[in-house]
């Protein structure tokens, strides 16, 4: 069995990508998963096994939730044992929230798990769902020395593979519409796959998949802009149950010296509620104490989410208050690099 064809799990949770044209109404309806192969006969020429598995009611991922995500981190841990690989098709709107947080939900994942979708319909003339859906497939039956090569979450999208959690849906319209600012692709499709091997995730081998499914949703994302008021961001702080804040700055992790916002920020860490600061720019890193305004920040106890992106700053907040940490070890965990998330 050694060298027989690898096993790849397609798991459909909804978007675009699995949609068709009724031709008579012009509507996009989901398209019944089962019949993938008649629907893009090039995947029978594809170097693998295919089985295909989906969500009972494929969704737009605007409709996305933890509670899917648990669904599909559920999914590939019955069948991880029997699969080398796994494509989850997913729509490209909240992509990078949900890859990001089966990144952290995957522990000493070894094998890929590589999200896609399209920007267009597969059953669509000019779709870029079939080169995104086959690609994918080839990148999760790659293997060295007979083992998976690429042992992570990843993104597919129009030519490049990412991190997954380092992802940002940039584009509505554009066929490239995600980019990894702060990390470099991780392989790229032209006439031929050039994997950047350095760069793929490295797991420790020796341990084994551990899934975890708890995700305290207590959490708020917070985007300062100028002239925010204290009436808004009072009720946002003071909300019922509240845990963790991510907290959107300016530039390198600057915001307002204003009394009554540092005010608020003490009062809430002393409450116990985490506060973590990202930057609201798509590239570059969160710097404490780089200028006085983020000086008076780091003194207050606030956590710095350096170069992790909103999406995944919120699922490892979500992850890492699920996983009931000592309160004093909070910081160290958040602003430790867990899945290569931060560099
Ligand atoms: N609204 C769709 C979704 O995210 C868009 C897409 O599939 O790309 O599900």
């Amino acid at each position: 069995m050694k060298n027989s064809k690898p096993n790849i799990l397609l798991i459909y949770t909804g978007g675009t990508i699995g949609m068709v044209k009724d031709f008579k109404t012009g509507a996009l309806r989901a398209f019944d998963f089962k019949n993938l192969i008649k629907r893009i006969p090039e995947l029978s020429l594809l170097e693998c096994n295919i089985d295909t598995v989906s969500f009972k009611e494929p969704i737009d991922s605007s409709n996305m939730h933890p509670r899917y995500w648990v669904q599909i981190a559920e999914m590939i841990e019955d069948n991880y044992h029997n699969h080398d690989g796994f494509v989850v098709l997913h729509g490209s709107d909240t992509m990078s929230y949900t890859a990001s947080a089966l990144s952290f939900m995957l522990e000493h994942l070894a094998k890929p798990v590589i999200f896609t979708g399209s920007q267009l319909p597969i059953g669509d003339l000019r779709t870029d769902a079939k080169e995104n859906l086959i690609t994918s497939i080839q990148v999760a039956s790659l293997k060295n020395n007979n083992q998976p090569l690429i042992k992570e979450v990843c993104l597919y999208f129009e030519y490049k593979l990412y991190r997954a959690n380092r992802t940002t849906k940039i584009n509505a319209e554009h066929f490239e519409a995600f980019a990894s600012l702060n990390y470099p692709d991780l392989a790229e499709s032209g006439v031929h796959l050039k994997i950047n091997k350095e760069h793929l995730f490295k797991p420790n081998l020796k341990k084994d998949l551990i899934v975890h499914k708890k995700l305290d949703q207590n959490i708020a994302l917070v985007k300062l802009f100028p002239g925010i008021t204290e009436a808004v961001l009072q009720s946002v702080f003071n909300t019922s149950g509240l845990k963790g804040i991510i907290l959107e700055t300016y530039g390198a992790g600057n915001c307002t010296t204003e009394t009554w916002f540092i005010n608020l920020l003490a009062h809430a860490i002393k409450k116990g509620i985490h506060i973590i600061n990202v930057t609201q720019c798509s590239g570059g890193s969160v710097i404490m104490g780089h200028y006085e305004t983020s000086n008076q920040l780091k003194d207050l106890g606030v956590i710095s989410g350096k170069d992790i992106t909103t999406e995944a700053a919120l699922s490892k907040l979500m992850y890492l208050l699920g996983e009931n940490i000592p309160h004093k070890a909070f910081k160290i965990n958040y602003e430790t690099n867990l899945r290569g998330e931060i560099s």
